[in-house]
């Protein structure tokens, strides 16, 4: 760690795609990869039958990024190319997030590494627990000792634009923005932690309370955004904050019309889960832009991350995931096409 090889440099905004292999059940349906990653951060949609002759693809199917993970990509790669210079970043002062946005299926969880519940206890660490080690391996780094840092988390999921607390039983909590526009969680829990093990626990323990206890809120975990935070402060008196990463599990972004259910909670659901991402995109095209004006107050989720949004000291990687299936050919022109205009 460390190493001058190993270093890159956290640029302000870093969008990405990573594409996830089918899987056996898609398999047995014989289902057609239609999603290819030629190189160069390049990523195309093509027809299932056309042969992808890779020198003559057309340009209105091509997208390109930072970065295009294809399906071999492990959780490690990914990390290496994305949170990680963030958390190098954050022990430099900065406010970083780190989203992962896609339909549901398309491996957010995955990628994040948030899903604990039982049969993924031998799956590749996700960015999370890889994050978590870094910090405290960067802590206790003598390039960064004699700052006396210490970390701490909060965990915590938005679900109709409220916010509950997955280190609290789930509470609900209020968000308030001062006369300084400083906005606050009112009672989050933030744990302080010294190791990653410790990071992991509350992580397990977080993902546990997201997917149970259905009476206060959604019985369904790809409808909620869930935030992991883990904050830097100086171990002085007043323990000022130093720097904060934000790691994001996006909700699923599907669109209402393909809902088949007409409830009209699903509805509001999906209204409001439309409303936050479109916020979202608008508050980091701003702060791609330098403008003065962020509209964080859009949404909760932008209004949690504010501090995220604000300042010299703003970075933030997108990672769009895809499906490669021909079947979710619509959702993944969506997300692609969501993710190019960060650009
Ligand atoms: P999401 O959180 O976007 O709804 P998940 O992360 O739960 O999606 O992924 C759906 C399924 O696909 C899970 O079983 C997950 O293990 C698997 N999966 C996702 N991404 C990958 C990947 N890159 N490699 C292998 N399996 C994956
Ligand atoms: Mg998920």
């Amino acid at each position: 760690p460390l190493s001058t090889t190993d270093h890159i440099e956290a640029r302000r905004i870093c969008v990405c795609v990573r594409k996830r292999p089918l899987n056996n059940k898609e398999i047995t349906k014989k289902e057609i990869d239609v999603v290819s990653i030629p190189g160069n951060g390049a990523l195309l949609v093509h027809e299932p039958k056309q042969k992808v002759d890779l020198t003559k693809y057309l340009d209105n199917q091509v997208f390109r990024f930072d970065y295009a993970f294809d399906e071999t990509s492990t959780n490690d790669l990914v990390y290496k190319f994305t949170a990680k210079p963030l958390v190098q970043s954050i022990f430099d002062g900065a406010m970083a997030t780190c989203f992962a946005y896609g339909q549901t299926g398309s491996g957010k969880t995955h990628t994040m590494g948030g899903d604990f519940a039982g049969r993924q206890q031998n799956s590749a660490k996700g960015i999370y627990a890889l994050a978590a080690q870094d910090v405290f391996t960067y802590i206790n780094h003598r390039r960064y000792a004699n700052m006396d840092l210490s970390a701490y988390v909060s965990f915590f999921e938005i679900y109709n634009g409220k916010v509950y607390d997955l280190l609290n039983k789930k509470a609900k909590l209020r968000v308030l923005e001062d006369d300084r526009q400083q906005v606050q969680v009112v009672g989050l829990e933030e744990v302080y932690v010294s190791t990653a093990e410790e990071v992991i626990k509350m992580i397990q323990m977080g993902s546990a309370c997201r997917t149970s206890g259905q009476t206060s809120a959604n019985a369904n975990s790809s409808r909620s955004h869930a935030i992991l935070q883990i904050v830097l402060r100086r171990n002085e008196r007043s323990s000022t904050l130093h720097g904060k990463f934000s790691l994001v599990d996006l909700a699923g972004n599907e669109r209402g019309t393909d809902v088949s259910s007409n409830d009209r909670s699903t509805l509001v659901e999906t209204a409001e889960i439309n409303r936050s991402l479109l916020a979202l995109k608008e508050c980091i095209r701003s702060l791609g832009k330098n403008s003065d004006h962020i509209p964080f107050r859009m949404s909760t989720l932008t209004k949690v991350l504010r501090d995220s949004f604000i300042g010299e000291k703003s970075r933030t990687c997108m990672i769009a995931m895809v499906s490669p299936g021909m079947t979710s050919c619509e959702y993944t022109m969506n997300t692609l096409r969501y993710a190019d205009r960060y650009k």
